[in-house]
């Protein structure tokens, strides 16, 4: 029998695995299921970057490897976008990263970092390619748990200095996912400073920055002085632009971390399929006017979902950016029987919020995936869940 290795056998189960399998069944069954599990919105990538993607397609040197530098021109176009959109300058040969996606560079990190026994410092609730990243490199978590009342801001400082002193690197991502937190300028001083004096690497993952509402504006982290000698930031084409699933990101950062990664990704990829860079570009290069629509149609979802949710009794607050909903449960409901019972009673697929790590426990999310009237209708749905839960004295906890 081939057993699996002690680092295969650490990775907990991933929060989204046996959901597919659920609503498989659902559907087969006629249940007209309502997914706003995974962070897959409904709405098609923009016009202009499938008009690109059909010519790329039609284009034979597409077809060959990209290898780890890619298309120069999706190199410019991130550069340019960073340099538009935050005033920070990178050079595309050496300091930008193409990645496929980029969960496939922030799970690839530890290794360029981490020996085995070396902390990294995880938020939790958070995504989870950081803690599956840090066990696959032999890594030692540290999980913070991000609260509430802390704004659900990961305070490094707070980390045990014993524990500091073996950490090398730290992930944070704001605006959060799955808590929306944003974070202030004030807080990423505060974040750059300690990574400095600790000589931590800091992978800021910025998926969401340009994602957000009532005229709030997200900030790279590399708007901070002195955020270059420690920092590489992780960009995401998936959500602004409607491209989950034709895989690309990218990194930028310092010639020496975006070297290293890229070292370390020689031996894993080939790099994103050539096709996909050029269509991105088409992304990149009008992120401005592309991202607008998808945005303003997930501000409509989130002022819909936040004030039919307040209508059904649960407690949430209205988020900044992201394209999530993340919702308090009452005191004693758990989070996993709760989300369970949802989708199976009501065809709802909401993500417990214990699928984010315990310290997720007493929440769930809920992803902007539909329009406002089908998140109306999935959300009373979810409100007759509650209902149901406290006319049975919590008996979902029964379910666990
Ligand atoms: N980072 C965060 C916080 C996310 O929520 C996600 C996706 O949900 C990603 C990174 C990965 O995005 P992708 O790999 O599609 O670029």
């Amino acid at each position: 029998m081939i057993t699996p290795s002690r680092r295969a056998m650490a990775l907990p189960g991933y929060p989204l695995a046996e959901i597919p399998g659920i609503k498989r069944r659902l559907l087969a069954a006629g249940v007209d299921v309502i997914d706003l599990g995974a962070g897959d919105n409904d709405t098609p990538p923009p016009g202009p970057v499938l008009e690109a993607m059909h010519q790329a397609i039609d284009d034979p040197a597409m077809s060959k490897y990209g290898f780890q530098q890619g298309l120069a021109d999706f190199r410019r176009a991130a550069a340019d976008y960073l340099e538009r959109r935050f005033g920070a300058v990178f050079e595309p040969a050496g300091e930008i990263l193409p990645l496929i996606g980029s969960k496939e560079g922030l799970a690839h990190l530890p290794l360029l970092v981490l020996d085995p026994g070396d902390v990294a410092v995880v938020p939790e609730p958070g995504y989870q390619a950081y803690l599956g990243g840090t066990l696959l490199a032999c890594g030692e978590p540290h999980v913070y748990p991000l609260r509430a009342e802390e704004g659900f801001l990961l305070e490094l400082e707070r980390v045990p200095k014993a524990v500091l002193a073996r950490t090398r690197l730290v992930f944070a991502n704001y605006p959060n996912n799955p808590t929306t937190a944003v974070a202030s300028r004030e807080y990423l001083e505060r974040l750059v400073a300690t990574c400095r004096r600790h000589d931590i690497l800091l992978a800021y993952d910025n998926a969401y920055c340009d994602l957000t509402f009532d005229g709030y504006v997200a900030p790279s982290i590399f708007e901070v002085p002195g955020a270059r000698e420690i920092a590489i930031e992780f960009h995401s084409l998936s959500k602004s632009f409607s491209m989950t699933g034709w895989r690309i990101g990218f990194a930028a950062g310092n010639p020496e971390l975006i070297g290293g990664l890229t070292r370390i990704k020689t031996y894993t990829d080939t790099g994103p399929f050539l096709a996909v860079q050029r269509a991105a570009v088409a992304a990149l290069d009008h992120a401005e006017s592309l991202v607008e629509p998808v945005r303003a149609e997930l501000d409509l979802r989130r002022q819909a979902g936040v004030a039919a949710l307040r209508a059904a009794g649960f407690v949430v607050d209205s988020p900044l950016a992201a394209m999530y909903l993340w919702v308090r449960l009452p005191a004693g409901v758990p989070s996993g029987p709760f989300a369970l019972r949802v989708l199976e009673t009501e065809g709802v697929v909401v993500l417990p919020g214990r699928a984010f790590g315990p310290a997720g426990e007493g929440y769930f999310r809920i992803a902007l995936t539909v329009g406002p009237d089908r998140l109306r209708e999935a959300i009373a749905r979810v409100g007759r869940t509650l209902v149901e839960a406290g006319a049975e004295g919590i008996s979902v906890a029964a379910s666990a």
